[in-house]
């Protein structure tokens, strides 16, 4: 067994957690200067320049990309043949969420009580993801979630007799729905069946995924590509202002499912697609 000491842990998700919030990620940039170059609206031009001058600006000056630094969704991929050793690993997790906000001078925008909704101050506890797989390594990916957008994500429980056709018409609404207010141009992470957590939790992972590479099955990178023109024919576009813009990628995952229905999760992210790994 490899041990790994939740000192280590701690480090790297602060250090991960500074990086996602003042780094945007190089496939979300890449695709911004695509879609800036393809882009034949003014306003959606111009906008599309800011949000990268404002990636530019927030990497140099280490100032995060947005205000909203999001809930600090984790997800721990654990080799098998790894050891944990020293503290709670949970705890380790969440005080490098808390180090890393702090440090990063990122907004605390965690309530401990839906109801009560008290901050808690230090951005935590995080969404912790663990997920056990072969092998004798360790991987963190830290993803900041602003609730601008998250807020507009939904699930629908399908019937299983549902076609291709009214599956992009559910997304495509939704898209429709967030509109403006979820800070478009977006990025979809779609989670196509398993049971309803299943499938909302590979919506979710599904966001963290390079969003300039299509999935391997292709029936679903033929869907994904499907959907990306149909809904960039919206014109939504940028901060909601019309164009060609509207979403610059669509990832799709997929899992088994029961005879009697279709799980379709749609989480929508904002231009602000923040996410940063580490192997330990
Ligand atoms: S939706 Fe995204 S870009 Fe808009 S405020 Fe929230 S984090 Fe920022």
């Amino acid at each position: 067994m490899r041990e790994i000491h939740t000192n280590t842990i701690t480090k790297t998700v602060k250090e991960l957690c500074i990086k996602a919030n003042l780094e945007l990620r190089e496939d979300v940039v890449l695709t911004l200067e695509k879609s800036l170059h393809n882009e034949s609206h003014p306003r959606a031009k111009q906008i599309l320049q800011i949000l990268l001058e404002n990636a530019q600006i927030a990497k140099e000056k280490k100032l995060p990309i947005c205000q909203d630094t999001g809930i600090a969704i984790v997800f721990v991929e654990m080799g098998q043949e790894v050891m944990v050793v020293g503290d709670d690993l949970t705890e380790a997790i969440n005080q490098g969420i808390r180090l890393g906000y702090e440090e990063g001078f990122c907004r605390k925008s965690v309530v401990s009580d839906p109801i009560l909704r008290e901050n808690t101050k230090d951005n935590t506890p995080g969404i912790i993801h663990y997920n056990i797989v072969p092998g004798n390594k360790l991987k963190i990916t830290v993803m900041p979630k602003g609730f601008g957008c998250e807020n507009k994500s939904c699930l629908k429980m399908m019937r299983p007799t549902v076609t291709v056709s009214e599956i992009k018409e559910v997304i495509i609404e939704a898209v429709k729905e967030a509109g403006p207010d979820a800070c478009p141009p977006f990025i979809l992470g779609i989670g196509l069946g398993g049971t309803m957590d299943k499938a909302a939790q590979l919506a979710k992972e599904a966001l963290i995924l390079p969003i300039d590479k299509p999935s391997p099955q292709e029936h679903i990178a033929r869907l994904e590509q499907e959907l990306l023109a149909e809904l960039n024919n919206l014109n939504i576009g940028p901060a909601g202002l019309g164009g060609k813009t509207t979403v610059l990628g669509v990832n799709i995952l997929t899992y088994p499912t029961h005879i009697a229905g279709l799980p379709v999760a749609i989480n929508i992210n904002c231009h602000a697609l923040r996410s940063a790994a580490e192997y330990l």
